[in-house]
């Protein structure tokens, strides 16, 4: 077996998709020599252990970073910089700080200016998930055929990044380098504005009268349950995307009310060509996706 890329991996937040590294390093043996996870609550911690996907579990996480020499964020966005000031003082020199965040320019804001010069900083996204959540969630397969985008910083170390991308390649993934603001336009478009309009929705269907809303549950299948899918993520991780995605979001939304009120139009004034149309592109994008295999 090939040498472990890392010898200590700490793992800053344990849910899905740092219990999926967790539970990936440790059947392949040569991602990490160890594990150390931490998390917000004794509760996780305690379930971590019982897993059994960790080597060992620390409520503190400047312990859990002690001797690391990869540090991976993987909790809401929203408390990555509480937790970049909480690490930075017991970073070992020569460490590697990544991330899984869902958004890219936030972190490199929250993060970096805790950082010493000491450590090498390479923000990275794996484009995988379900609705679930928690430690119990992960497994090892979600990342197999998955992007993961790795945002390294201009005055970064390339053997840095070049180590990041090799963890994601040997937790199946496939790997593109990309800008940070470029991701987050791309991902504003593909999964933050496909989310807003899942919660939205579900909440439009669940202030309708109570008898609407029986029959909605009920016929749910004619389309209305692929968004209840969509609507089934965690509220926090969620508030912390929309909020630290905000300008690229907000753009790809208003670009998508302009085309719903075109569409509105054509309904009003019968035309049904521009409706086909439209249904048409979509069933193209439909269709590439499956080629592309990320359907
Ligand atoms: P998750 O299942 O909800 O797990 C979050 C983990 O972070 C839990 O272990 C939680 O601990 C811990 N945590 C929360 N607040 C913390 C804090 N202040 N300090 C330390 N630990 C804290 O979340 P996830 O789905 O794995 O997502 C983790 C990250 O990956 C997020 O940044 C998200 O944007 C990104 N991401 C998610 C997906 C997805 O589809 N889920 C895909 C790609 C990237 P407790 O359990 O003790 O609260």
């Amino acid at each position: 077996m090939p040498e472990p890329l890392f010898r200590r991996l700490a793992l800053i937040g344990i849910g899905l998709i740092g219990s999926s590294v967790a539970r990936i390093a440790r059947e392949r043996g040569d991602i990490a020599g160890e594990v150390v996870a931490t998390a917000r609550t004794e509760r996780t911690l305690a379930r971590v252990a019982a897993l059994g996907i960790a080597d060992r579990v620390e409520i503190d996480p400047a312990r859990a970073v002690e001797g690391a020499d990869c540090v991976m964020l993987c909790a809401p966005v929203g408390a990555f910089a509480g937790l970049a000031a909480a690490i930075a003082p017991a970073l070992a020199p020569g460490a590697i700080v990544t991330d899984v965040g869902s958004t890219k320019q936030s972190v490199i804001r929250d993060v970096g200016p805790h950082l010493p010069a000491h450590v090498q900083f390479v923000p990275a996204h794996p484009v995988a998930g379900t609705e679930y959540s928690g430690p119990d969630a992960g497994f090892t397969t979600l990342f197999q055929g998955r992007w993961t985008l790795v945002t390294p910083l201009p005055d970064g170390d390339p053997a840095a990044a070049e180590k990041i991308a090799e963890l994601w390649r040997r937790c199946g993934s496939m790997v593109e380098m990309m800008e940070p603001a470029h991701h987050d336009r791309v991902l504003a478009i593909v999964s933050h504005l496909p989310h807003l309009l899942a919660f939205t929705i579900c909440g439009t269907a669940d202030d309708l009268e109570d008898e609407s809303r029986q029959q909605v549950l009920k016929f749910a299948a004619s389309g209305f349950r692929d968004f209840t899918r969509i609507a089934a993520s965690d509220p926090v991780m969620w508030r912390d995307i929309f909020l630290n995605n905000k300008d690229a979001l907000l753009e790809m939304l208003a670009r998508f009310v302009e085309d719903a009120q075109a569409m509105s139009r054509a309904v009003r004034w019968g035309d049904g060509a521009y409706i086909e149309d439209k249904v048409e592109r979509g069933r193209k994008i439909r269709r590439s996706l499956i080629e592309l295999k990320q359907a």
